[in-house]
């Protein structure tokens, strides 16, 4: 993926983990606010209890969904963006458009989850 394309979808994945962040400090504030407390300044993202409100307020959706981003941003680091962790090979980009933080090509995502779909079938016997 050449340095243009890589810092589009860089930029994508921000966009997304703001919007998530923006909830859930949104939601952070009115609860502390309505609980007459003095809302601190969160924006330490190094703060353990940040990351503990976060998790309290962010659905287990989201807070997968962000830690999805997270690794796709990291990825970018290790020139591993859009590579498949399964199998190795680039991840379509009509895919990417679609699902920037996507770990696996769609095979691979299929196959992933009808295993994990037999391992819950199986593990009711
Ligand atoms: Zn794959």
């Amino acid at each position: 993926m050449d340095e243009e394309k890589a810092s589009l979808y860089q930029g994508k994945l921000k966009q997304i983990k703001l919007e998530l962040l923006g909830d859930v400090e949104k939601n952070y504030r009115s609860a502390k606010e309505e609980a007459g407390e003095a809302v601190p300044d969160i924006s330490d993202e190094a703060s353990r209890t940040y990351n503990h409100q976060l998790m309290m307020n962010l659905g287990e959706q989201d807070w997968e969904k962000l830690k999805l981003v997270d690794e796709a941003l990291d990825s970018f680091d290790k020139g591993e963006y859009g590579i498949c962790k399964e199998c190795e090979e680039e991840i379509p980009e009509p895919r990417l458009n679609i699902v920037p933080f996507a770990k696996y090509c769609v095979e691979c995502l299929n196959k992933i989850e009808k295993e994990q779909a037999a391992e819950k079938h199986n593990s009711k016997f």
